[in-house]
């Protein structure tokens, strides 16, 4: 039987001797062998009750068997709902109340937290622990190695991939076979991944980055993974020589750069670095290509579309920019009130269309209809700028526009003023409640190691290059920014935090 997705990703898997996951001791599992714990996976889901076009929701330690849940809901006909393992039950209690999968697979450790809630949402409860074991791999493991995928189709649904919740609370982003092969088909191509390939993974498999785009690409394209359960230093360190590419997150490059560890002969081996799910400062590219002469490649995308533009393998990366959008996907910069498309140098909301759009908000019409336009193309809520070259920038979230005395400023315009400042590592820029402005500027700076920056002179500096409406009303220092596991700036998090700084 056909099933879209299946046929293009795991069954190649079939027969293959050489490894598809390579773990941190040393350990391979080849190609068959992953395909076989898929399949016995998607029968134990069959005998769990799960059924075609079911939810199945892991929250589960970064191990093989729990990447195997992915394909194993692709087998079985299922929809697929990986959970940030940092969510804690009361978290984990909305997703399920909104998902209502069959089947809710959760580490032992969190067992008797989640036992009620998934009673109260009708899911059963099994267990995954971070080497593997548990109530599920037990039932796994007498099932026959092979199986026979649910019939599937392009527009079925494969994944049910919540956004991160950086601006609010986190959405359910419906994503078909189609969604997800297309943009794997893209990547690869762009990428240039081919079986020679060793991708150095150690992004966690609940986000779409590591999951998909790492995930889906490697598979299309045959190649390999060093699976690490997450970002260790030294572990990367180590394996390093053993890889051909990485894709990471700002904060996995930086914190290479941090370490004298990390030379021009540390990534003598490696053919790519790629870069996204957060922006990557042109600060670190360059410093990165001056350390190891390679140039990161920055792309964006997001759960709802995943990749939607990309840096140029051959050609000019160029720093700042998120590149061009992929081969098959439209992409155009609008006026928000008007929808209007923009010409190049002009800011506006970043739209896009192309078959690795969404389906939809799950159980969400009304926000649904809000960022899908009828003619195809979703409303991103990030405001970006395209250059007469077709290089897009993007300069932020809408939602972190600050209006101030009706005027709009760009948080990053002022940002990249901030950041060249003498002993400032990193900043943000935030709009919060001022009596007079409606909102006022408020910057927010992390020194450098050791520095202790100078803020007359950067009061100065931002003076002297920004209209008077965009300059911060005060600058707070601290030490670092919070952060997701995706390196994610929570901006609403510093809003909090300051919120009655001028009232
Ligand atoms: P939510 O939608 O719940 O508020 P989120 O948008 O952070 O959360 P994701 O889908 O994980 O959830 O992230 C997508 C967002 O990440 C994009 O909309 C964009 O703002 C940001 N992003 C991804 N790649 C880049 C990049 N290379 N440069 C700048 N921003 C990026
Ligand atoms: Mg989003």
């Amino acid at each position: 039987m056909a099933n879209t997705l299946y046929d293009a990703l795991f069954a190649p898997l079939s027969g293959r001797r050489t490894p598809f996951l390579i773990l941190p001791d040393g350990r391979a599992i080849t190609g068959d062998a992953f395909l076989r714990m898929v399949h016995r996976a998607a029968h134990a889901m069959r005998a769990a009750g799960v059924g075609v076009g079911d939810r199945v929701t892991v929250q589960a330690a970064k191990t093989p068997e729990a990447l195997a849940l992915y394909g194993a809901a692709v087998a079985a006909g299922a929809v697929f709902l990986p959970l940030n393992t940092a969510y804690t039950p009361a978290e984990v209690d909305y997703f399920v109340g909104n998902a209502t999968p069959k089947l809710l697979i959760a580490d032992p450790a969190q067992a008797e937290a989640l036992a009620p809630i998934a009673a109260a949402h009708g899911a059963r409860l099994m267990t995954l622990d971070a080497t593997g074991k548990g109530s599920f791999a037990d039932l796994a493991e007498g099932q026959p190695d092979a199986f026979t995928p649910a019939e599937r189709g392009p527009g079925d649904l494969a994944g049910l991939l919540y956004t991160s919740g950086t601006t609010g609370r986190s959405k359910g982003a419906m994503m078909s076979h189609r969604n997800l092969l297309s943009n794997a088909e893209v990547l690869v191509d762009l990428w240039r991944f081919t079986r020679d390939d060793v991708l150095l993974h150690a992004l966690p498999i609940f986000h779409t980055h590591g999951l998909f785009v790492a995930t889906n690409t490697l598979l299309l394209g045959g190649g390999a993974m060093i699976f690490l359960p997450g970002f260790d230093l030294d572990t990367v360190l180590r394996l390093m020589p053993q890889a051909t590419a990485m894709m990471g997150v700002p904060t996995f490059y930086t914190r290479l750069l941090d370490d004298a560890r990390f030379t021009r002969d540390a990534a003598a081996g490696m053919r790519l670095f790629i870069s996204g799910s957060a922006p990557l400062l042109a600060e670190t590219h360059n410093a990165f290509a001056a350390r190891t002469g390679h140039r990161i490649l920055e792309r964006y995308g997001m759960t709802e579309t995943n990749m939607i533009t990309s840096n140029p393998h051959d050609g000019d990366r160029r720093a700042g920019t998120v590149g061009a959008p992929l081969p098959g996907v439209e992409v155009k910069v609008t006026d928000p009130a008007t929808g209007a498309a923009l010409p190049a140098g002009e800011v506006g909301m970043v739209e896009v269309r192309g078959p690795n759009v969404f389906q939809g908000y799950w159980q969400m019409p009304e926000k649904t209809k809000e960022e899908l336009r009828p003619d195809g193309f979703f409303i991103t809520g990030d405001l970006g700028r395209f250059s007469e070259d077709g290089y897009l920038t993007i300069v932020g979230r809408q939602k972190d526009l600050v209006i101030t005395g009706g005027f709009n400023v760009y948080p990053k315009e002022v940002e990249l003023v901030l950041d060249d400042q003498p002993g400032v590592l990193e900043s943000a820029v935030i709009g919060v409640p001022h009596p007079d402005f409606g909102e006022a500027v408020l910057a927010v700076i992390v020194p450098e190691k050791g520095a202790a920056p100078d803020l007359a002179a950067i009061d100065a500096a931002l003076r002297a290059t920004l209209a008077r409406f965009k300059q911060p009303k005060a600058i707070e220092l601290v030490p670092a920014l919070p952060r997701n596991t995706m390196g994610k700036v929570q901006k609403n998090e510093l809003r909090a935090r300051y919120a009655a700084r001028f009232t």
